[in-house]
């Protein structure tokens, strides 16, 4: 790859609405000259790229645009490549990285940080991981199904709360449902767990229910819905999740 002055910014938008993108993803987009990402993503912040040139794909084309904007930027161009969320979970920044290590690209390259989808569902369902939790994407796409089984038994097995991502798409129906019978077996059926489906984006929506209950809610849970699973010490209070800190082990209030 050609050295080049160019930069890289690799960013994440948040879940959806603008108030929820930090502040450094606008400045990175607004000191830009090329924006690289896909359409979904790009149509949640429209208002922000007028006089910017767009390359775009569509899903599954992660690897032509991570080489899209390594190429651009290496040219002496100011850059910009959108994931939702935040780029580093789930998100381009892997990716993007590896084919620059590969490539030994010669740019400056900055991560910019956004609130991902574990931490724009807890707000809404209250405080629901406060403490220990783990992530678990659903999507066998890139994983091998065995590492996620492996990965949910040892999440439910050290009670962590459960963060999920992935749940389902049109060719995965069934993860969710395989998953919720994992972490059954070694989970109290009484144990909260809160479904938000398009976080801060129109029609936003979120149930609250149990594990037990949790699967008469399968027909809600899609590709935009985020579940978190509460841990031994959660509880329900109205419509939201609480779990203890535990001050509680060591204040009277
Ligand atoms: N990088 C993203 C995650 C991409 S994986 C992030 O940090 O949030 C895509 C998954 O994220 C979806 O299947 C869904 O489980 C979750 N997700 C992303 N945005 C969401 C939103 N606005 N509301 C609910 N879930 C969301």
């Amino acid at each position: 790859m050609a050295i080049g002055s160019g930069k890289l910014y690799i960013i994440g938008i948040g879940p959806g609405h603008p108030e929820m993108m930090t502040v450094a993803a606008q400045k990175a987009i607004s000191e830009s000259r090329y924006i690289v990402g896909n359409n979904t993503y790009l149509d949640q912040i429209r208002p922000l790229l007028s006089g910017k040139e767009i390359i775009t794909s569509s899903m599954g084309k992660e690897i032509a645009r991570a080489r899209d904007a390594l190429g651009l930027a290496s040219g002496g161009d100011v850059v910009t490549i959108i994931s939702g969320g935040d780029a580093g979970i789930y998100g381009m920044a892997g990716i993007v990285l590896e084919i620059a290590e590969k490539e030994a690209a010669d740019i400056e390259i900055a991560v910019i940080p956004g609130v991902t989808a574990a931490s724009a569902a807890a707000s809404i369902l209250g405080s629901p991981i406060t403490g220990d939790f783990a992530g678990v994407s659903l999507s066998d796409l890139l994983t091998p199904w065995e590492d996620i089984e492996k990965r949910l038994s040892g999440a439910t097995a050290a009670d962590f709360v459960i963060v999920l991502y992935n749940p389902k798409s049109r060719n995965r129906n069934t993860n969710f449902r395989k998953c919720v019978e994992i972490v059954r077996r070694n989970r109290s059926g009484s144990v909260p767990v809160g479904l938000v489906k398009d976080a801060y984006r129109d029609g936003q929506s979120a149930i609250v229910t149990t594990l037990d209950d949790v699967l008469d809610f399968d027909d809600f849970v899609d590709m935009h819905t985020t579940i978190i699973i509460g841990n031994s010490e959660s509880r329900i209070w109205g419509d939201r999740i609480i779990t203890p800190r535990g001050y509680h082990r060591k204040y009277r209030y």
